[in-house]
């Protein structure tokens, strides 16, 4: 067993089922956290609990959308009638959502990404909030780097926005919770190697008014290829752990210096 650097905590982790939720969730559990995996699919989110068993850590599964805040309120007080106080919340859950020029832009589009990532950050944090105000705890958003430092996806500008609402939000959550002794950080990774990447070509369309880049795509300056669920993972370790004690309304980029070519 690793050193145990949130041993006995309560966590949640939004987006457990899969990528940087699930590798965040192992990371988690593996240093002594009990883990809840709110996710809207149950059935990834159960391997990820087999996984976490098969190394002796404890975890469990919630199914709940994040964008439906009744789902998110009753997952909070299920953890808190159990475990009687909530220590780590990782908002994570999120789509890439539709791609498209502004224009041609659903209005439904736009609102899915933002009920998803937006949305459901804030039902995310306002639900714990009840349950971590006596004893304080960490809470930590997956933003991005795009929204924050990079506007290069031409055609996400919904995605972009809910991650640059997230850190704004982020940092009035980390000003109004310090009272509290409740944390609240964003972590911004680059290009990471998950299955939200998957099927998001451009359409012909947005071919059309996307800008030609030199710097390729999913390359970073430090390695070649996109980085890894665990590279984040460890970060929000950091993040949860009374390690970052002094650690409060900030946002971290974990991108190998991606978004300082892209940006
Ligand atoms: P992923 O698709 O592998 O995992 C996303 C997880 O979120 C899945 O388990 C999915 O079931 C869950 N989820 C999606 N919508 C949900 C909802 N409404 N309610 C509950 N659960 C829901 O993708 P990932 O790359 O691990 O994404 C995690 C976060 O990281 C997202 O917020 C994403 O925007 C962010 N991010 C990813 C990258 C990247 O390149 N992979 C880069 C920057 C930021």
């Amino acid at each position: 067993m690793a050193d145990q650097r949130v041993q006995d905590k309560i966590a949640a982790v939004t987006g457990g089922g899969s990528g940087i939720g699930k590798a965040s969730a192992i990371r988690l559990a593996q240093h002594g956290a009990k883990v809840y995996l709110l996710d809207r699919t149950p059935e990834e989110a159960e391997e990820t609990v087999n996984e976490i068993e098969s190394t002796g850590g404890s975890a469990e599964v919630i199914e709940c959308d994040v964008s439906k805040p009744e789902l998110v309120k009753q997952a909070f007080a299920q953890i808190a009638e159990k475990e009687g106080q909530v220590d780590i919340v990782y908002a994570n859950a999120g789509i890439n959502g539709t791609q498209a020029p502004i224009e041609k832009m659903e209005i439904e589009d736009w609102d899915r990404t933002i009920d998803i990532n937006l949305r459901g950050t804030f039902a995310t944090v306002k639900y714990a909030i009840p349950h971590m105000k006596e004893n304080g705890g960490s809470i930590i958003i997956t933003s991005s780097i795009n929204g924050n430092r990079v506007f290069s996806n031409i055609g996400a500008s919904a995605y972009s926005s809910s991650k640059a609402g997230q850190v704004a939000f982020m940092k009035m959550a980390a000003l109004e919770l310090a009272r509290y002794g409740i944390r609240v950080n964003a972590v911004c990774p680059g290009a990471i190697e998950t299955k939200i990447n998957d099927n998001t070509y451009p359409s012909e369309e947005l071919k059309q008014v996307q800008i030609p880049m030199e710097f390729p795509e999913g390359d970073q300056p430090l390695e070649k290829g996109p980085g890894k669920p665990e590279q984040v993972a460890n970060l929000v370790l950091f993040l949860a752990s009374d390690e970052s004690f002094h650690v409060t309304g900030t946002e971290i980029f974990v991108d190998g210096a991606e978004s300082l070519l892209r940006g």
